[in-house]
């Protein structure tokens, strides 16, 4: 009930120091006594019980059956091998959901939140997860509160508590406050909750509950929602993998209903429809998918593009318009004053007041030497004691007691200093809003009137700076001794210009470039000034002409329609706000485009969760912001979005090779058996059961995982953006998947015929050879099923050779071994007998090689 206790209670109920907080260690025993500050996820399930869940599958089932019915039958060796590829099935199916799960889990360990913490009276950034009860936390617009607060004080805070209370109005906060019955959440207006976000002002307070003991720790089980939900293709694909499997099942009960028509043993027939049924579902399908995405994004995040939600994996891929962020993004972000305006003059020696406004207002923290806060405003507060002005020393003797925070709506901040009985408001932001505010201008430490020509000059120096891609600060400020909230920012004297340098980063133009090739389009929106955004654009050849620049203004004179139109010329949206953002994301939408767009103010959240993919920035990012987005850039740069577009694209096409590979083997393998029993009424199987169980296990599975590892595409960022709604089988994709098929089943069913005229355990042997060593070299065709494998490089991928090297000795291994003969009812095969199967086999590599030809 800490919100019935005054502040002072508090203090002592949870046995803290209002100035100091807790000491360290008081805090590391509080750590190891309650425990870290998380919300307990549900427990993971053990391998174990993965393990047994893969023997829910109704294709496990049915091998169950089988291996039963071996047994009542006599035929324990049969049963053995059902047993012995079930249980692999499972292994391989458990490996492949831990594999996924701690891929998945890597991931949530890069997203740990921090936050700021008072402990032995010194500011840190500490862990969440570190926070004890009695910790003092710091927090301001864009923070995710950790845990339960009592407020100890606040600047016009406002929390945005619809987690909670469901409020979408944020709330209002204050630390006088004191409830004397008892509240709910929404009225507790003393406190912070633990997970809602700061949307403005800044505050203090003591932590009161942390992890399970905290409000949303309460209704933890509701949160627990995990982002292990499926993603659009790995859906697609489990329906596909149904679809199919049922054709699968239906097509095995019509060759088993045929057999027993034709008069050949029921046992024998039921054992192979079942068998062939297991191999010809793709239940490989999902998993594959699964499995290239989860291995995507770890690669992925060790390219500092960490993946929030799986789908963003797919849709990156499709990626079409990428809005970015100008300061940071595409700029280094290290900013540096190089001119100044004042007195009327460029580049003269500064006035006091303009250093003071330049050390004060700002929420820069000083820590030993270093500086810690916004590049901007460590820059002034850098240029200021480059000097004589330090800021820690001005304090002192301008005590601060209030501020009206920045944010990117109004493009400008104010702090309010106290100096004896006076009061003087400083004010600094974009020249635009700032010189409206003020009347007055300091000329040689004289406030005089300001003209409209004073005004236009001012304008004219602002653009000049802008003209050298210069980010330009208007600095102002006003005296009083009694001061009105409402007149705060109102009647000020200017009093100069800083321009700050703030080179682009180097590896953008490049990036812009390789966009330019891959037909996506690069729209820079950002707060700054049109002529300091045109300069970088310029600069990045992002732009040529200026008429590609459009302020937020010149939004706001457009209707929907026309700043569609617009959308489709202008690549510098500039002096935008976070609204703007909003409509831009939509207009690029509604013109087809898929878009990547990135954010990193409180504001923007809105903005990313409306685009295709949100892209927050892990460095200077908002809290609030990284919650709201798909993909979280550690680095800020803009050419991570672009790696990550491109893995997005590779990501894709493994999966599509993977695919492929699957579905034509599968599909050979039911057109060898089908056949087989349609046009030889009279003869034997082509292929046993126990080996086509044998060839879905070692030719279906593995060569489909090591596509999935096939090295990038180099190529790929000169294509033009995938339609998201395209088929996985587009262009070709079909018929490519059906020849091979066809074509597998053909050369084994060939293998057989000539195998008859010895002995059905030849044709049985060489037809089994056929299949699984051409499903093997086929592998090699879904490299790439346009490109020839030459040209790829035959050996690039180690995995897939190794995986062919390895499967093809197996299938001679268990020809010429007289015990595996006994098990897989094979024969050792002649020489001339092996040229059969080999020239079969890679006869697939050729006629795809020839098809490429042409198709090339
Ligand atoms: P981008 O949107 O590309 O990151 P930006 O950082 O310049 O660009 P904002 O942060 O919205 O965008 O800033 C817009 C303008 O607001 C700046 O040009 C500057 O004049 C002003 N401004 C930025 N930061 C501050 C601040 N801390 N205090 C006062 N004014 C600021």
């Amino acid at each position: 009930m800490a919100y019935r206790n005054s502040i002072k209670e508090i203090a002592v109920l949870t046995d803290t120091n209002l100035n100091q907080g807790l000491s360290q260690s008081e805090a590391e025993k509080r750590w190891r006594r309650d425990g870290a500050n998380e919300l307990v996820e549900e427990k993971k399930e053990s391998p174990i019980k993965i393990f047994l869940e893969q023997f829910k599958d109704p294709m496990v089932i049915i091998l169950i059956i089988g291996a039963a019915l071996s047994v009542t039958l006599g035929e324990a060796m049969d049963a053995c091998i059902i047993l012995f590829v079930i249980i692999m099935n499972a292994l391989i199916g458990t490996g492949q959901v831990l594999k996924s799960e701690k891929a998945l889990a890597a991931l949530k360990q890069l997203i740990h939140p921090t936050c700021k913490v008072i402990r032995d009276g010194v500011l840190t950034e500490i862990n969440s997860s570190e926070c004890v009860v009695g910790d003092l936390i710091e927090f301001e617009a864009g923070d995710c509160i950790p845990c339960d607060l009592r407020l100890i004080s606040t600047t016009r805070l406002k929390l945005d508590e619809s987690l909670l209370t469901g409020e979408s109005e944020p709330a209002e906060k204050n630390e006088f406050f004191v409830a004397d019955g008892p509240l709910g959440p929404a009225d507790q207006r003393n406190m912070a909750f633990m997970s809602t976000y700061v949307t403005s002002g800044r505050g203090r307070g003591i932590a009161v509950h942390c992890g399970m003991d905290s409000e949303v720790g309460k209704i933890a089980a509701l949160l627990n929602k995990d982002n292990n939900e499926m993603t659009p293709m790995q859906r697609r694909m489990a329906e596909m993998g149904k679809m199919l499997g049922l054709l699968s099942v239906v097509l095995c009960a019509v060759m088993f209903a045929v057999g027993v028509i034709q008069g050949k043993n029921i046992f024998d027939m039921l054992l192979l429809a079942i068998s062939l049924a297991v191999a010809a579902i793709p239940e490989g399908l999902p998993a594959v998918v699964t499995i290239v995405q989860a291995m995507g994004v770890t690669t992925m995040s060790s390219q500092n593009a960490i993946v929030r939600k799986l789908h963003a994996v797919e849709t990156l891929g499709s990626v079409s318009v990428i809005c970015s962020d100008k300061t940071g993004t595409l700029t280094q972000n290290k900013m540096n004053v190089v001119s100044t305006y004042s007195d009327r003059e460029f580049d003269q020696p500064v006035t006091k007041e303009f250093l003071t406004i330049c050390a004060l207002c700002n929420n820069v923290e000083t820590r030993g030497d270093t500086l810690l806060g916004d590049p901007s405003e460590k820059a002034l507060v850098e240029f200021a004691q480059r000097h004589g002005i330090v800021k820690q020393q001005l304090e002192c003797s301008q005590i601060r007691i209030d501020e009206i925070p920045f944010d990117s709506s109004r493009k400008k901040m104010s702090t309010i200093h106290e100096i004896g009985q006076e009061k003087v408001v400083y004010t600094k932001g974009a020249v635009d809003r700032i010189i409206n505010q003020c009347t007055h201008l300091l000329v040689n430490g004289q406030k005089v009137l300001m003209s409209s020509y004073d005004k236009k000059c001012i304008m004219e120096a602002s653009k000049i700076m802008g003209q050298k891609a210069l980010r330009v600060f208007a600095l102002a400020m006003k005296s009083a001794h009694t001061l009105r909230e409402d007149t705060l920012e109102k009647d000020c004297t200017f009093v100069g210009l800083a321009g700050m340098m703030d080179p682009p980063r180097e590896e953008v133009a490049e990036a812009i470039e390789t966009c330019r090739k891959a037909q996506i389009r690069v729209v820079m929106i950002t707060g700054d000034s049109p002529i300091t955004a045109y300069a970088i654009g310029h600069q990045l050849k992002l732009v040529s002409r200026e008429e590609d620049v459009m302020s937020g203004d010149e939004i706001d004179t457009l209707n929907d329609d026309q700043l569609l139109q617009a959308c489709k010329r202008v690549r510098i949206f500039a002096r935008v706000s976070p609204e703007h953002k909003v409509r831009l994301v939509e207009s690029f939408k509604k013109n087809g485009g898929i878009v990547a767009m990135t954010g990193d103010g409180v504001n923007d959240a809105p903005a990313l969760k409306s685009a295709d993919i949100g892209i927050a920035m892990g460095e200077n990012g908002s809290d609030v912001c990284k919650s709201a987005s798909d993909i979280l850039l550690t680095d800020d740069n803009f050419k991570t979005i672009v790696t990550a577009v491109e893995a997005g694209r590779n990501i894709y096409l493994k999966i599509q090779k993977a695919v492929y590979y699957l579905l034509s083997c599968n599909l050979g393998e039911i057109m060898t058996l089908f056949l087989a029993v349609l046009l030889l009424p009279h003869g034997v199987p082509a292929l046993c059961a126990i080996q086509i169980l044998w060839v879905n296990l070692v030719t279906d599975a593995f060569p489909a995982l090591a596509l999935g590892v096939e090295p990038d595409d180099r190529h790929v960022m000169e294509q033009k953006p995938r339609d998201p709604k395209e088929s996985l089988f587009a262009h070709g994709g079909y018929a490519f998947v059906v020849c091979n098929g066809l074509y597998i089943g053909t050369i084994s069913l060939v293998a057989f015929k000539y195998g008859l005229a010895h002995s059905t355990v030849m044709a049985q042997t060489m037809a089994f050879m056929v299949l699984s060593m051409s499903q093997l070299f086929h592998a090699m065709n879904c490299r790439n099923d346009k490109v020839s494998m030459f040209s790829i490089g035959l050996f690039k991928n180690k995995w897939l050779i190794l995986t062919i090297v390895v499967g093809l000795a197996l299938q001679v291994f268990v020809c010429h071994f007289p015990p595996m003969n006994l098990l897989l009812k094979t024969m050792p095969l002649a020489l001339k007998e092996w040229l059969i199967v080999f020239g079969l086999s890679a006869s697939t590599m050729v006629i795809n090689e020839v098809s490429k030809l042409f198709n090339h």
